[in-house]
């Protein structure tokens, strides 16, 4: 590859910590070394490792889920620039990953359709993109499937991240619907997002989706909380004890 001109300007830095890397290379080895992986088998109830998970087979809307990491470390870290400081190539790099875990562990399955998780017009105005959108888009890319605007956020809610799980719910109810410009009804769908935490947002858009007629729902995300006693009260005390 040539170096140009603006190579020696913006040398190439990695998309998580921002230190120099290679042309070639988009996250540096330190990152690459710390990348929260999530390893096989994984419960597809919510979406971590077996080893790790504590959700007891809890039912969703939604029929699997599924992410290449854990939301830690450089990963959060580079969630974050992609969410709230403009870094949208982070998506690109975030949507391979999903591609690859779901070509992986959805391989049976032959999805008519990619969808996302929908921002609120107030939201989408401020921020002035939707990154679950662009996660979306890469995912369609690299699969080879449909991307579709099947959901719509009809208020802004207040972030869940903000709220405690058993408060989630209750903050999403009702909050999406679908799209009548698209048909649902039938399909089998990929519904993408950045996060999963309680699984609340996921649950209430696959309601959405197969009110709406979808034959199934299922779910890939760039990463997943990993399943800790301040985040889900009702697993605390078998998590501590299983450490
Ligand atoms: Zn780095
Ligand atoms: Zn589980």
């Amino acid at each position: 590859m040539s170096l140009k001109w603006h190579h020696l300007l913006f040398p190439h830095r990695c998309l998580f910590c921002g230190s120099p890397v290679t042309a070639s290379e988009r996250i540096c080895e330190m990152c690459m070394e710390a990348l929260p992986i999530i390893g096989a088998p994984v419960c597809f109830f919510c979406g971590i490792s077996k080893a790790d998970c504590a959700c007891r087979e809890k039912r969703h809307f939604y029929d699997a889920i599924i992410a290449p990491f854990y939301y830690e470390g450089a990963v959060a870290k580079g969630i974050r620039l992609m969410k709230f400081a403009g870094r949208t190539e982070n998506a690109e790099y975030f949507g391979e990953a999903i591609s690859v875990c779901a070509s992986h562990y959805y391989s049976e399955i032959a999805f008519d359709c990619v969808c996302f998780v929908p921002e609120s017009e107030d939201v989408l105005k401020e921020r002035g993109y939707n990154q679950s959108r662009l996660l979306a888009e890469s995912v369609s890319r690299h699969l080879n499937v449909p991307c579709g605007e099947l959901l719509k956020k009809l208020y802004t809610t207040k972030p869940q991240r903000t709220l405690s799980a058993a408060e989630r719910q209750g903050n999403v109810l009702g909050v999406f619907e679908t799209n009548p410009e698209e048909i649902t009804a039938g399909k089998k769908i990929l519904l993408i997002d950045d996060i999963k935490t309680t699984g609340a947002t996921l649950d209430e858009c696959a309601k959405s989706l197969l009110i709406a007629g979808a034959d199934r729902v299922f779910c890939a995300v760039a990463a997943v909380s990993p399943m800790r006693a301040s985040q889900n009260e009702e697993t605390a005390e078998e998590t501590l004890t299983a450490k």
